[in-house]
């Protein structure tokens, strides 16, 4: 039985990370490690940003920016690589800018494809930390080859945000992945980068490539999903912001969901669900002192009677509140006012009601306006924006 292991950005910001994550995946040859990989941290922004100076017309100027992104790849590929593989990486890295260079050409001139060509440019993140790391590995006599994510997991075709197909990923991830593994060799593979069944890239959402590793795990039934950050597994509150919180040692699984979905970035909120649906344990990690106790997150864990566990905080949450003395005693009103949130494919976090009015929170507020001239034909509507949830 395989286990997956995800390093995230700052696991493979440079060569010195990039190093220590061979060490920390050659002991665990004989489990049959899968490897799932962020792009170096910063890099997913810069071609973001890159997107977005395209989207002025400037597409030479937004493939300058990416200058220091290729410098970080190639000064990395220099000093843990020897030849032929570093020049055969190298090759692939200046592959990679002239299809960068293309794919922000085309983001300047077709505004219609924005969404499509911009999971197409923020891919290369991903494909190139993966390739890279497939090399290192071997470099390291771990034998290992970089598989496609986009022949893995199948999406649908809403770009920026996809959604995986599981039967067109089951069949997939398992034709890809169980003969790698059966012959030895750890497959390395991408977070965070799908296809769609006609084979154009999509990307899962920010964070996501926790959520791939959870997917991955659960196609293949893993026996563990390790998630190897830059903390040592779920704190009691996010270390930006509490700086001497401490290591939750057990979550149950609905605990670890809520608190990743109220705003604990260490965890994508998605990433639980295929762990859940499978029993598969997930665990938490510090890729930075890999002897430290993390996070285990499974079926059941402790209760700790009269304290609270942890604190999560979620900022830039919009609140609407909706106050009509119709709602009184009147059945139909909540149905009428979720499906208008359905309508706009908008998700609603938190609600609370009382008798004449509903209050809601929203994380993605894009189609607010349109939401509230039709929330206005049942009630009067407050909207708060910049608020958080604590
Ligand atoms: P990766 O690049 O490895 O995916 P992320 O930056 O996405 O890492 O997530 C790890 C970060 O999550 C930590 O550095 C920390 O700042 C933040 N974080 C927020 N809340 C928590 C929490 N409750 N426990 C641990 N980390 C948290
Ligand atoms: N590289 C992607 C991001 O920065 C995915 C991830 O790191 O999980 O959002
Ligand atoms: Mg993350």
């Amino acid at each position: 039985m395989a286990i997956v292991m995800k390093f995230g950005g700052t696991s493979v910001a440079d060569a010195a990370a990039i190093e220590n994550v061979a060490r920390i995946v050659a002991p665990e040859q004989k489990s049959a490690p899968v490897v799932v990989v962020s792009a170096m941290s910063g890099v997913t922004d810069s071609l973001l940003n890159a997107t977005t100076i395209a989207a002025t017309g400037d597409a030479q100027r937004a493939f300058t920016s990416l200058e220091n992104v290729f410098k970080r790849h190639e000064a990395a590929a220099r000093e843990l690589l020897s030849d032929p593989r570093r020049e055969e990486f190298l090759k692939q890295l200046s592959s990679a800018a002239d299809q960068i260079s293309r794919e922000l050409e085309l983001f300047a001139q077709k505004p219609s494809e924005r969404k499509a060509l911009q999971d197409a440019v923020v891919s290369f993140g991903e494909i190139l930390s993966s390739t890279l790391l497939a090399a290192v590995l071997n470099e390291r006599d771990i034998k290992a080859r970089q598989v496609d994510t986009r022949r893995c997991i199948i999406t649908d075709d809403e770009h920026t945000a996809a959604s995986p197909l599981l039967s067109e990923s089951s069949t997939q991830t398992q034709n890809e992945l169980l003969p790698v593994i059966e012959d030895g060799i750890v497959p390395v593979l991408g977070g965070f980068i799908g296809a769609t069944t006609k084979g154009r890239t999509t990307t899962l959402g920010r964070g996501g490539s926790d959520y791939t590793a959870a997917l991955i795990g659960a196609l293949i039934g893993a026996s563990e999903i390790q998630i190897w950050t830059d903390v040592s597994g779920v704190l009691t509150a996010d270390p930006r912001v509490v700086p001497h919180a401490q290591t939750i040692e057990r979550l149950s699984y609905s605990e670890a969901a809520e608190l990743a979905y109220f705003g604990a970035k260490v965890l994508h909120p998605k990433t639980i669900q295929p762990a859940i649906e499978n029993s598969i344990p997930v665990r938490i990690c510090n890729s930075r002192v890999p002897g430290a106790p993390g996070t285990l997150v499974g079926p059941e864990a402790e209760t700790s009677p009269r304290t609270i566990k942890a604190i999560a905080h979620k900022t830039g949450v919009t609140v609407i509140q909706i106050t009509s003395a119709r709602m009184l005693g009147a059945y139909g009103f909540l149905r009428a006012l979720f499906e208008i949130f359905d309508r706009h494919r908008t998700a609603v976090d938190v609600v609370t009601t009382s008798e004449v009015s509903v209050s809601l929170s929203l994380d993605e507020a894009s189609a607010l306006p349109a939401i509230v001239a039709e929330l206005e034909q049942l009630g009067t509507v407050n909207v708060k924006k910049g608020q958080a949830i604590i």
